[in-house]
């Protein structure tokens, strides 16, 4: 895969990539900025080659129709803020007047397409569309790691129709700890997997079976594994269509050298809600009316004794129900203890990035990823469209 550093894109017509797929309130302002600022480093470098710089993002699902609650009107207004430059939006992503403000564009000036996303050929990977979109640019630059895992037009099509490819800093930095864990972890190699459901980490979990020389399950997920053991798990969260699978997942667990680990105490109470009664249970059968929300006091201390023996660390998703403070504590002292580690750590996924800097030690973890999705399809499938259609060298 080459990068930014790779090329000389002075003066050149750049197409970057970014995803400013940012949270909106009700007004249409901009809740956070955290996506804008990560692509800063790539901006502002294409900036400084005085490169004629045309930006392109999505925005929300606009499901291939034109919808002024996601123009990126905002984005432009907050881009040109921190970058102190005017920033021209354009009215679409093709057509006269679009080419026409692509052509006049001098160097060192951005232009940010509006919402690519307002077309359907976008995602259907369209190579007309793509065609479009290349039309006078040079060079293409990849900065939306987050879009990675997408097959979509301005991911992957549109890299047949420019001169090169190349991954931002972004996409590079992504690329490059998330390539550390999957190719060359240092050893031992611990994963640690909650959330929700089983189902949206399955083949995660396959890929891990191999690599990882421990996996340590929280979250709601252990219990589908529980029942697929033949243990009654009360009313907790179980994906009932998913035990099969689950079983499988156990059986290969004997195959590999893997240790897989579930909770061997739970915290349950009768309802995810802050005014329930909880209590801390160690065996089965989980009473009929409660379910286990947070993993227990033994169980955080045998993760954290692994995490502390581990060179490498990958995680994705909480150990509990960590949006409620009573049900937080697992979360917490699993993020506290992959910070105390001295292990090169890398965390993924919406909610867990949010359990560490709820927990506020984000600062001592070595990858927060920017792209939940794409890191976890990163990881089970070692690659990704948007990077496999980068210039290779
Ligand atoms: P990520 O966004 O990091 O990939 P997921 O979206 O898979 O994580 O899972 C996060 C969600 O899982 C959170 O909303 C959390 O409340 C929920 N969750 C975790 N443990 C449990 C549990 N035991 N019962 C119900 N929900 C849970
Ligand atoms: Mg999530």
């Amino acid at each position: 895969m080459l990068s930014l550093k790779d090329i000389d894109c002075q003066g050149k017509r750049v197409f970057l990539r970014v995803d400013f797929n940012v949270p909106l309130d009700e007004e249409g302002s901009i809740r956070d900025d955290t996506r804008i600022k990560a692509a800063l480093p790539t901006i502002k470098y294409l900036l400084e080659q005085k490169t004629k710089l045309i930006i392109v993002s999505h925005l929300g699902r606009p499901k291939g129709k034109y919808n002024p609650k996601l123009s990126l009107k905002p984005v432009a207004k907050r881009l040109s803020e921190l970058i102190s430059l005017q920033v021209t939006l354009a009215p679409d992503v093709f057509g006269d007047k679009v080419t026409k403000l692509k052509r006049e564009l001098k160097e060192g000036q951005v232009l940010l397409l509006e919402n690519v996303r307002f077309h359907s050929e976008e995602t259907e990977n369209d190579s007309c569309f793509a065609q479009h979109l290349a039309q006078d640019v040079d060079y293409y630059v990849n900065d939306a790691f987050g879009a990675c895992h997408r097959a979509h037009a301005s991911v992957v099509a549109i890299t047949q129709y420019v001169k090169k490819s190349v991954a931002g800093f972004l996409v590079k930095k992504e690329v490059d700890y998330l390539s550390k864990a999957v190719f060359s972890p240092e050893k031992p190699y611990t994963a640690i997997l909650g959330g929700a459901k089983v189902s949206d980490k399955i083949p995660v979990i396959e890929n891990l079976l191999k690599k990882a020389d421990s996996i340590l399950i929280g979250g709601a997920m252990a219990y589908t594994f529980f029942k697929a053991q033949g243990y009654e798990v009360g009313n907790s969260l179980v994906e009932e269509d998913k035990i099969d699978l689950a079983r499988i997942i156990l059986n290969r667990v004997n195959e590999e050298k893997v240790n897989f680990y579930l909770p061997s105490d739970h915290i349950v109470a009768a309802k995810a809600e802050p005014e329930e009664e909880s209590r801390t249970v160690d065996s089965f059968p989980l009473p009929l009316n409660l379910m286990g929300l947070d993993i227990g006091p033994e169980t955080i201390e045998k993760y954290s004794k692994i995490i502390s023996e581990s060179k490498t660390i990958f995680w994705n998703g909480p150990m509990g129900v960590f949006e409620i403070d009573k049900f937080s504590n697992g979360t917490t002292k699993i993020a506290e203890a992959v910070a105390a580690s001295e292990a090169l750590s890398i965390i993924g996924g919406g909610d867990s990035v949010a359990a560490v800097y709820k927990a506020g030690v984000s600062e001592k973890i070595s990858h927060i990823s920017t792209g939940g999705g794409a890191s976890l399809e990163f990881i089970a499938n070692e690659t990704l469209p948007g990077i496999e259609a980068l210039t290779e060298e």
